[in-house]
């Protein structure tokens, strides 16, 4: 039997369905009537595994699975033996110390001799040596964000993003402990076969990463402002420049990236282009 690449995704939950997605999106078709441990793939020669995301790191230093999706605060927390190969660019999420909005809180030694409840000891504990502060860590595994009210704790370490979570529960976020996002990991000692199947698959997602993070621009341009124009524009060498049917003008195709975006579109009106167009890439491959 040909080799495969075994991958592990979360089965449900926050990592779910951009973790599908991103497979989707790198051209690997999941098969339908799932089984819902694992399931095959038509078109690359893959294994999905659905697994609960805080197993995951064990499973892929174990090499029941070749590699894995999942968040940044959950591999450095299990603390196992494996290798972060790619950042996702989802996921995002930031560890964060809260306490009670009436806490006067100013630095971290407001934590000294202070119970912390948190489902990351490890992280919490690092956190802690690294201020030179000694706290009574409380492992809790969920709803942390209700020790505080109960009583439990004077202050908590859990993972926010919005942070609507803690305003509801009465506490405000005073400390990062770490920003998170999720990665894709492998085993440590990968064979030689799945190596090579890890590299096709990693050239599929920075592409579409690269594509998500850019857009493909047209506008049009009286040709007396094409120099200024095209000296707003990045684009991947140069941008091209066509003909338009109307004498005098001409039509601009670009790429800019997203972050740049809105900027260069204020300067491209100002400079006297029209018409601008903006539409997602699929794929980008330099
Ligand atoms: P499982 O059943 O797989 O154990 P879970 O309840 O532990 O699921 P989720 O809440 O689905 O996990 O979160 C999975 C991951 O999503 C987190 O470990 C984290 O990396 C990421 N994440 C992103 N934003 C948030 C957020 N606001 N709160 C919690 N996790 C977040
Ligand atoms: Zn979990």
């Amino acid at each position: 039997m040909a080799e495969v690449l075994k991958i592990a995704i979360q089965k449900s939950g926050r990592l779910y369905d951009e973790s599908v997605k991103l497979l989707k999106d790198c051209g690997i078709g999941l098969k339908n009537g799932i089984n819902r441990l694992k399931t095959e793939v038509d078109n690359f020669p893959m294994e999905i595994y659905f697994l609960r995301d805080d197993d995951i790191p064990q499973y892929v230093e174990d090499a029941v699975a070749n590699v894995g999706i999942v968040g940044e605060n959950v591999v450095y927390e299990k603390n196992k033996q494996v290798d972060i190969v790619e950042k996702l660019g989802f996921g995002k999420c930031r560890l964060s110390v809260a306490v009670s909005k009436n806490e006067k809180y100013d630095k971290v030694s407001f934590l000294a001799n202070k119970r912390i409840a948190t489902s990351y000891p490890l992280l919490v504990q690092q956190f802690l040596d690294k201020n030179n502060v000694k706290a009574e860590i409380h492992a809790i595994s969920g709803s942390v964000e209700i020790a505080p009210g109960i009583g439990l704790a004077d202050a908590i370490v859990d993972l926010v993003s919005s942070g609507s979570t803690l305003f509801m529960n009465g506490l405000k976020e005073v400390e990062t402990v770490l920003d998170s996002q999720a990665v894709l990991i492998k085993n440590k000692n990968l064979d030689a076969a799945r190596t090579q199947l890890l590299e096709k698959f990693l050239f599929r997602i920075r592409a579409v990463k690269k594509a998500k993070n850019n857009k493909y621009i047209l506008l049009n341009a009286p040709n007396e402002k094409l120099k200024d124009i095209i000296g707003l524009l990045p684009g991947m060498k140069s941008p091209t420049v066509l003909p338009l049917a109307e004498a005098g003008w001409s039509s601009v195709h670009s790429v800019v990236d997203e972050n740049d975006f809105w900027d260069i579109i204020a300067k491209l009106k100002e400079a006297g282009a029209q018409g601008i167009l903006v539409v997602p890439i699929e794929k980008m491959i330099m």
